[in-house]
């Protein structure tokens, strides 16, 4: 393995990223960086950004991205991040993912290995619904509109990185599907 790994995990809501980033945590000893849990975070905390951030992810819609792209810039540049990270929820724009190349090109980083988790609409909209963690924005409209920005917004991500994103079947065990990471990994 390379001397850092830099880890994006991508793929629409309720593909399961947040569970699978928090088993690739233990096996790499790198931490997580989930720009939803970090904005749920500043909701909570009541700081200038929750205040600004709430309505926007009740709704379903996206965060400004020049929000999150410094959310991510100072996180990265904590020493945890050495030995590498696992992005969750961001890149969630083609913006963001110019950023992000940026910021690792000037924090001297590796480059990012992309994984998309692949998961069909109907289990995902099962999946949330089902899931019950509270969540103000896990309701039959959010999780709607939060499906359209996906693929309005998100999917161009593919794009961006299509000549190194490894696709991985998004069904199965927890335990198969992070086997199949972490064999696309390498
Ligand atoms: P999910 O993948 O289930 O939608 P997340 O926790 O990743 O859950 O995101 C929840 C909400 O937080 C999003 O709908 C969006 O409003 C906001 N958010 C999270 N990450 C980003 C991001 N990278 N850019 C813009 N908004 C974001």
């Amino acid at each position: 393995m390379s001397r850092q790994l830099n880890l994006i995990l991508t793929g629409p809501p309720g593909s399961g990223k947040g569970t699978q980033a928090k088993r690739l945590v233990e096996k790499y000893g790198i931490p997580q960086i989930s720009t939803g849990d970090i904005l749920r975070e500043a909701v909570k905390s009541g700081s200038e950004i929750g205040l600004r951030a709430k309505a926007i992810m009740d709704s379903g819609e996206l965060v400004p991205d020049e929000v999150v792209i410094e959310i991510v810039r100072q996180r990265l540049a904590r020493p945890d991040c050495k030995p590498g990270c696992v992005l969750d929820g961001f890149p969630r724009t083609k913006n963001q993912a110019v950023a992000l190349d940026g910021i690792l090109k000037e924090q001297g980083r590796e480059p990012a290995r992309v994984i998309a988790l692949v998961v069909a609409d109907d289990e995902l909209r099962r999946r949330i619904l089902a899931r019950g963690e509270g969540r103000a924005d896990d309701n039959e409209e959010s999780v709607k509109k939060r499906l359209e920005v996906y693929k309005r917004d998100t999917e161009p991500v593919l794009a961006h990185y299509a000549k190194s994103v490894a696709k991985i079947d998004g069904v199965g065990s927890l335990d198969d599907i992070t086997a199949r990471i972490t064999k696309a990994v390498g």
